[in-house]
């Protein structure tokens, strides 16, 4: 007999479509392999999906553009690199969110065409008469995701989780976001690689207790190790460090030179022919994977003389210095967290380089601990985006997930100064709000202007963007309160609203992604705001007493104006007197702030006494607080 659903709450009967439940996917958009993961709700259990012929979980991230304009992605892209390497792209999450400049230094990396179109905007791709952005093409990666999931489930999906190193910025996380909308996915939300990868292996269920995780990701051609500080379910980014021009594409270059040598082969003249350059190479990741297997590998290449005997001890000596350098940057991510290579709790291996053994027991040496490695290292981080995804559906309502913003966000006050509402390191999500006045009497708009940075003047930090509260009622100035809130999501992506809190009208932006911002643009305003400390601190010092002496000098003008006819002629022109010296002192061309602070001083001094007698005292406490 069959069995008919109800759905009570509606009213509805359940007919076939609506009796699939929604599934929300986890996406890891790798450099070298993208996957899709979900949790298959008859195990429970995270699962990635594999092609259509039931073959591979992993897709490899690359692209090919047809004759005909037919795009290929993965599998059959990869034929297309030697072939045609004009019109195959590989690699394209290195330009996510990056203008020319940040990557100007390594284009020769790339067998395509980048554009310099000189501009600070992002960088274009170009394909036969064609332009691409690496937004787009990302997005053609995510699309064939989506296809196959929803092929393997029999069902739409729409609602994904994506993953993105730790270390991503807030563009590169908004080009991420970007090529998921395009790809026709709601992305609910961008998650740390490293994070996913812990939730894969379920650290950090337990809420009471504290922990400190790394992640160690060798992949196609990074290396990423994140130090991670979880309690109470939240998962903060304690440090990074890697290399992006470290993997295993860099083990196969390693045997593929031995292979030479070995021969007697002439370099130039193998690598001169492309495509057999690139048959040694599919051969020697063939070498290096069975090497993780067995002690030898002597497979030949059909239609090839070569040699290519390799034992893994030969492999070992030859990949020991790239070893190496992963664990001097695992040094460094430790100094960093402050912590000492005890101190942490768990190691979780991820890529599909932590394969090699010498790999893992390299690591597992130098923290002196055994590593997570029961999960598949290429599968574990779409594996914890699907567990994050469950959460999310409301499946698992025990975690939070948290991180922190990279610099300081804050608004420019009077004097072109910068008045930080987010101190940099701020855990996110986050909502923080300051009030702020009126200078002018009347004043109708204020002007709220953003900036991301850690210097006293905002011509030294970089504008997010501006907007306009218009409106505000007429009112004496510092009369108005007007709230200025920061909201910023677990994506990193910030909402600024401005709120004049008397007549209730507001006015908000989402502030245009930060597109451009390099990881080493970060660090150079981190460290220029440390080398510029004292200079910075001298000019807001001075700028602050300008503000100051011109706000007296309005109010003291206003004041006379006002209460004159209370006042004697001596208190007037003395007054008079002492409001000129104030002006000039703060014209003269070599400014100093002490002199102008005592000028300030003086002229308070003398209006005192009889400002105290008239002083409106409800005017004297609205006046306080700050003015933009
Ligand atoms: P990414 O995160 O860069 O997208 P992956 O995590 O998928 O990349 O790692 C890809 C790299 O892992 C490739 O260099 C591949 O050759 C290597 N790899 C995969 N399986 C093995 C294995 N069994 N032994 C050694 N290396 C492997
Ligand atoms: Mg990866």
């Amino acid at each position: 007999m069959a069995k008919i659903g109800i759905n009570i709450k509606e009213g509805t009967l359940a007919n076939e479509q609506n009796e699939k439940k929604e599934v929300i996917i986890g996406i890891d958009l790798g450099t070298t392999n993208s996957l899709v993961a979900y949790i298959n709700t008859a195990t429970g259990k995270a699962e990635a999906i594999k092609d259509v012929e039931g073959n591979n979980k992993l897709v490899p991230s690359i692209i090919h553009f047809g004759e005909e304009k037919q795009i290929t992605v993965g599998n059959d892209a990869r034929a297309f690199l030697v072939k045609e390497p004009q019109n195959t792209i590989y690699s394209v999450k290195r330009l996510m969110g990056k203008a020319f400049q940040d990557i100007a230094e390594y284009t020769s990396f790339f067998g395509y065409q980048v554009i310099d179109d000189n501009t600070e905007s992002l960088v274009k791709i170009r394909v036969g008469e064609q332009f691409f952005t690496p937004i787009e093409l990302s997005a053609l990666i995510l699309k064939q995701l989506k296809q196959r999931i929803e092929a393997a489930l029999e069902q739409e999906v729409s609602k994904a989780v994506i993953t993105v190193p730790a270390y991503f910025n807030d563009s590169q996380r908004q080009a991420t976001r970007d090529a998921g909308k395009l790809a026709g996915l709601e992305v609910l939300r961008i998650v740390n690689e490293p994070t996913a990868a812990s939730l894969a292996y379920g650290i950090g269920t337990n809420k009471e207790e504290e922990q400190t995780i790394a992640v160690y990701d060798l992949g196609g051609g990074t290396f990423d190790i994140s130090i991670l500080n979880i309690s109470d379910g939240i998962f903060e980014v304690r440090s990074t460090n890697g290399d992006t021009f470290l993997g295993g594409d860099d083990f196969d270059q390693a045997i593929l030179k031995y292979w030479i040598e070995r021969n007697g082969w002439d370099e130039k003249e193998i690598q001169a022919d492309k495509s057999r350059t690139q048959a040694l190479r599919l051969h020697a990741e063939e070498a290096k994977k069975q090497l993780s297997q067995t002690d030898t590998f002597n497979a030949s290449i059909e239609g090839d003389t070569g040699d290519f005997t390799i034992t893994r001890s030969t492999f070992e000596s030859l990949i020991q210095p790239l070893v190496d350098r992963t664990l001097k940057a695992c040094k460094q991510a430790l100094k960093d967290a402050k912590l000492s290579n005890n101190e942490i709790d768990e190691i979780v291996l991820v890529g599909g380089s932590t394969r090699v053994p010498l790999v893992k027991k390299s690591i597992e040496n130098f923290f002196g601990k055994k590593a997570h490695d029961d999960l598949n290292p290429d599968e574990v981080v779409a594996l914890g985006a699907a567990v994050q995804a469950d959460i999310l559906a409301g499946n698992n309502k025990d975690f939070l997930l948290i991180d922190v913003t990279p610099l300081s966000l804050g608004i420019e006050t009077m004097g072109g100064l910068m008045d930080v509402i987010i101190p940099r390191n701020s855990k996110v999500p986050a909502r923080t709000g300051r009030q702020y006045t009126t200078h002018l009497d009347g004043q109708a708009n204020m002007k709220i202007s953003i900036y991301q940075g850690e210097r006293d003047l905002v011509q030294d930090n970089r504008k997010l963007g501006e907007f306009h509260l218009k409106g505000i009622p007429a009112m004496p100035a510092g009369l108005p309160k007007v709230e200025i809130s920061f909201i910023i999501d677990a994506d990193g992506i910030t909402k600024v609203r401005a709120k004049e809190l008397r007549s209730g009208i507001e006015q908000s932006i989402e502030v245009q992604p930060s597109y451009g911002l390099s990881e080493a643009d970060m660090g150079k305003m981190l460290l220029e705001s440390i080398q510029f400390a004292e200079q910075d601190m001298k000019a807001r010092g001075l700028k602050e007493a300008l503000v100051e002496g011109e706000q007296l000098i309005l109010t003291t003008q206003r004041f006379i104006e006002k209460n004159g006819n209370l006042l004697s002629e001596e208190e007037q022109k003395g007054t008079q007197a002492h409001i000129t010296a104030l002006q000039e002192i703060m014209n003269v061309d070599e400014k100093d702030k002490d002199q102008i602070q005592g000028k300030i001083e003086a002229l308070n001094e003398f209006t005192r006494p009889f400002a105290e007698r008239l002083m409106d005292i409800a005017v004297s406490t609205a006046m306080k607080g700050k003015k933009l």
